[in-house]
């Protein structure tokens, strides 16, 4: 798809402009991955306001970048940032805007220590901004990324029983999302069975789950680069009263921060519709963090879906909603799945749900 890479490419240009340096260094690795079609651990990309980029990778990548980023001038590099800055130097380019965001102050040391180097100024998250609203290209290697999780999580379902251990149980996930065909884990497996299921990001250990757990489950396959994000929490044996009513409780508040999910919302809105519901109930103290965030090249990035946060939702970009209640020495619970905000006729747009296991309380 290069023409789509030239595309985002000629998108970028115009942010370029706008922030008044003649040329950027690209080194996100996610952001070099969308401007060129390249996966790669050490590429970087000089893409000039006016004109054509340069992409360098070193010899590892060349035969992948010639094949994927025909488009593009190659530079084959082992050091790919003072490569491209002694490109710029050679171009003319006395100021150069870097992703500040990324670089280490030890790299901007030595870029800004070469000789004839220019001078370096903040580009900003011009190229995240961009990644927030998705093509539909994308929007289905996404697609596919949270079908083939979907799948995975019910087939794992019958394995979540009393005796096994949390670690085992997310092994299980893990080589039934690969089995499935994904590429990879978009991140490490939680499962967090009981009293752990009050740490949101629990780290899954040699528990063994018991009847009376309630078991949080978060997960995600990737595909072509997509991350996939999931969370379900699963009743073992009978729930008591407690874990019913804040499982009742934290799915009513996602149903409304999905409801509140409709282009040109306000993102510190879509997080009140699912946390005013639970303060409202007495558990504000044991929602945290933020209800959602965005997804894509990254499992986490732009937009943040959070109290205090700025911004406006807009078509085409898909996020996950992920309320939790948390009680410390208890239990959890975490509901979460990832959709895309579209422009549509109804009140809702036509938003598209992504994660599609069951949304209510499963009994095992
Ligand atoms: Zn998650
Ligand atoms: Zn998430």
């Amino acid at each position: 798809m290069p023409e789509i890479h030239a595309a985002r490419r000629a998108r970028a240009q115009e942010q370029i402009a706008a922030c008044g340096a003649p040329a950027a260094l690209i080194t996100v690795p996610a952001n070099v991955r969308y401007l060129t079609g390249l996966a790669s651990s050490n590429a970087a990309v000089l893409l000039p306001a006016d004109g054509e980029g340069v992409l360098a990778t070193d010899s590892r990548y060349t035969g992948a970048a010639a094949r994927d980023c025909p488009d593009i001038e190659l530079l084959t590099a082992r050091f790919v940032a003072p490569a491209l800055v002694s490109r710029a130097a050679a171009d003319g380019v006395r100021r150069l805007a870097f992703e500040a965001q990324q670089m280490t102050v030890e790299q901007h040391r030595e870029l800004t220590g070469q000789d004839g180097a220019p001078e370096l100024v903040p580009l900003g998250q011009v190229v995240e901004r961009l990644r927030m609203v998705k093509d539909e290209a994308e929007i289905e290697m996404l697609a596919v990324a949270c079908q083939l999780t979907s799948e995975a999580f019910g087939q794992i379902l019958d394995q979540i029983r009393p005796g096994i251990t949390e670690r085992a149980a997310a092994i299980a996930l893990e080589r039934a999302m690969i089995d499935a065909g994904a590429e990879a884990v978009a991140f490490g497996t939680i499962v967090a069975s009981g009293p752990n299921g009050a740490i949101p990001h629990h780290v899954p250990g040699s528990r063994e789950i018991q009847r009376g757990d309630l078991v949080t489950i978060d997960c995600g396959a990737r595909h072509a680069g997509y991350h996939a994000d999931m969370t379900r929490t699963v009743a073992v044996g009978e729930p008591a009263a407690w874990q019913r009513e804040i499982y009742d409780l934290v799915a009513t508040a996602q149903r409304a921060g999905i409801a509140a999910a409709v282009p040109g919302a306000d993102v510190q809105d879509v997080d009140a519709a699912a946390r005013d519901l639970i303060e409202a109930a007495g558990y504000g103290a044991h929602f945290q963090h933020g209800l959602g965030h965005g997804v894509g090249l990254e499992v986490h990035e732009a937009p943040v879906i959070g109290y205090g946060r700025t911004g406006t939702l807009g078509s085409r970009v898909p996020i996950t909603v992920e309320p939790g209640v948390y009680l410390p020495g208890r239990g959890g619970v975490r509901i979460e799945d990832t959709l895309v905000v579209r422009d549509g006729a109804g009140p809702a747009g036509s938003r598209q749900m992504l994660t599609t296991a069951p949304r209510e309380l499963l009994v095992l």
